[in-house]
């Protein structure tokens, strides 16, 4: 690549961050702490792209996108020869770009089995468009298979969020392993950015306990940012906007905002 006649090193190019947001438990915040840490990091300026590679296709339809209205999905970045560039599509925030998932996605966990280097089509699709923006964040699907292997083998860093209640920490040794086996084959440099606490209530001594034990295995690793339950980020979605749209002030916004910025800070 070259830039004003001069041939650029690798190291001249500047190259998103890539974040997949995982955890194979269901219902824990993976889509929330998507779609607004990626509205939190555009509402600070910079360049988002966010990648739904659920076929729930949650995190699209949670930023006002109708998947029956779509063209192209992440499904045919990975499955067709359709180009990255021709799947993403802009969204009503200012920075926030959508690479959006649609129902197709559910059979390329059973399509993606005959492919090539199957767990590097996501990799190789979204490497075509990392100069581009500052961060890719990927939402996950809640299940370890070849998709969410497609998430760990394209990303640099994971999230982990654990929603504060008895069975938190259920399965998470079972990531655990799977992140390291994606590191020993597939993504050398892969490790855990940070674990986020979601829906956290103060109130509820239950959610002090939970947070204590995740410190104690993840000493190093929880971000200082909690999420607090906040009804405000349950409705967000059902009007297609990220939280720091719909309700700027309230409690849910702040703790994502807080989060981009810690996020923002360690890149320094
Ligand atoms: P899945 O595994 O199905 O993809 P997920 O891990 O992506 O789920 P979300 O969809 O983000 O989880 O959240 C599950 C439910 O909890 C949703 O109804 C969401 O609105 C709600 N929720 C998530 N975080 C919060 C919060 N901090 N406060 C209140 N409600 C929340
Ligand atoms: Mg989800």
């Amino acid at each position: 690549m070259y830039f004003k006649g001069k041939e650029l090193k690798e190291t001249d190019i500047f190259m998103a961050k890539i974040f997949a947001v995982t955890n194979q438990k269901g219902g824990v915040g993976k889509t929330t702490t998507a779609v607004n840490l990626a509205g939190g990091l555009a509402h600070c300026g910079k360049r988002v792209l966010l990648c739904d590679i659920d076929p729930q296709g949650n995190a699209t339809t949670g930023l006002g996108v109708f998947k029956s209205t779509l063209k192209y999905s992440t499904y045919d970045i990975m499955l067709s020869n359709v180009s990255t560039g021709d799947c993403i599509i802009s969204t009503s925030v200012t920075n926030l770009d959508l690479l959006p998932s649609s129902l197709d996605l559910a059979g390329a966990e059973i399509e993606l089995i005959s492919t090539m280097s199957r767990e590097t089509v996501l990799k190789r699709s979204l490497d075509k468009v990392r100069a581009n923006y500052d961060y890719i964040i990927i939402d996950c699907p809640p299940s370890l298979g070849l998709i969410t292997l497609n998430g760990l083998t394209a990303c640099d860093k994971v999230i982990v969020p654990i929603q504060c209640e008895f069975y938190a920490l259920e399965g998470l040794s079972q990531l655990m392993y799977t992140i390291n086996m994606v590191r020993k084959n597939l993504n050398s440099t892969i490790d855990i950015e940070g674990v986020v606490l979601t829906m956290y209530d103060k109130r509820n001594n239950l959610s002090g306990q939970v947070a204590a034990e995740v410190k104690k295995h993840f000493p190093t690793k929880l971000f200082n940012t909690l999420i607090p339950r906040n009804i405000r980020l349950s409705e967000a979605p059902s009007f297609g906007l990220t939280i720091q749209q719909y309700s700027p002030e309230s409690t849910g916004a702040m703790a994502y905002n807080s989060l981009a910025a810690e996020i923002i800070s360690k890149e320094r």
